[in-house]
């Protein structure tokens, strides 16, 4: 029989993501969407950790495990920003197309930058929140290419030399640092 989980996202790309390493142990993961769950969690915390905590705390009444993450784009030539506040950086610049422009011009020569993604579980109402960490090390191309993804996706290749806005959902999984935090969440669960 499938386990139930809930994913609180609304954002189908980080969903399809976490199906590629949890369905294969059996979970049936929920979005926030798929359960008509429309609240909007303010991510006001001052590191991914306390956003993704806070995040999955909002849901952690349900009957079945809730995680959530929180995820930044870190640029080298801007000192690690944009960070936790990416979204509102491509927000900003008004929209991702525009964002990654501007990251191109404002990243020259230096085009060192990673993506890092922590989850924050949470089993039952008032149990202890768990937290797995990943990270991508990557480059900003100079020009987008691709259009598969989300986000920043075309603007980022790994260093393992995937094009994220070329790869299918299981190539980006694979090396993407939601990935890498997924398999440990998934590591954790299995055991
Ligand atoms: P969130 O707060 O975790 O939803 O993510 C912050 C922002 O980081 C997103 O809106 C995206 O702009 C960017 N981001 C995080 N992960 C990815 C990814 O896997 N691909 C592209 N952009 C991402």
């Amino acid at each position: 029989m499938n386990k139930e989980i809930l994913f609180a996202t609304h954002n189908r790309g980080k969903l399809e993501e976490a199906r590629s390493y949890l369905s294969p142990l059996g979970y049936l993961v929920y979005g926030l969407d798929d359960l008509y769950l429309t609240e909007e969690v303010r991510e006001d915390g001052e590191s991914y950790e306390e956003n993704a905590y806070l995040k999955a705390k909002a849901f952690s009444h349900l009957p079945f495990p809730v995680f959530s993450d929180d995820s930044g784009l870190e640029v080298e030539a801007l000192g690690g920003q944009p960070g936790l506040h990416t979204a509102r950086f491509a927000a900003e610049k008004g929209g991702y197309r525009e964002a990654m422009a501007a990251l191109a011009k404002e990243v020259g020569n230096n085009p060192g930058a990673r993506y890092v993604c922590t989850i924050c579980l949470i089993e039952k109402e008032g149990g202890k929140p768990l937290f797995f960490t990943g990270i991508c090390e990557g480059e900003i191309l100079q020009e987008p290419v691709g259009d598969q993804g989300f986000g920043f996706d075309p603007a980022f290749k790994s260093a393992e030399g995937v094009y994220f806005g070329l790869a299918s959902q299981e190539e980006k999984a694979r090396v993407s640092h939601r990935g890498r935090a997924l398999l440990r969440l998934a590591t954790y669960l299995a055991i």
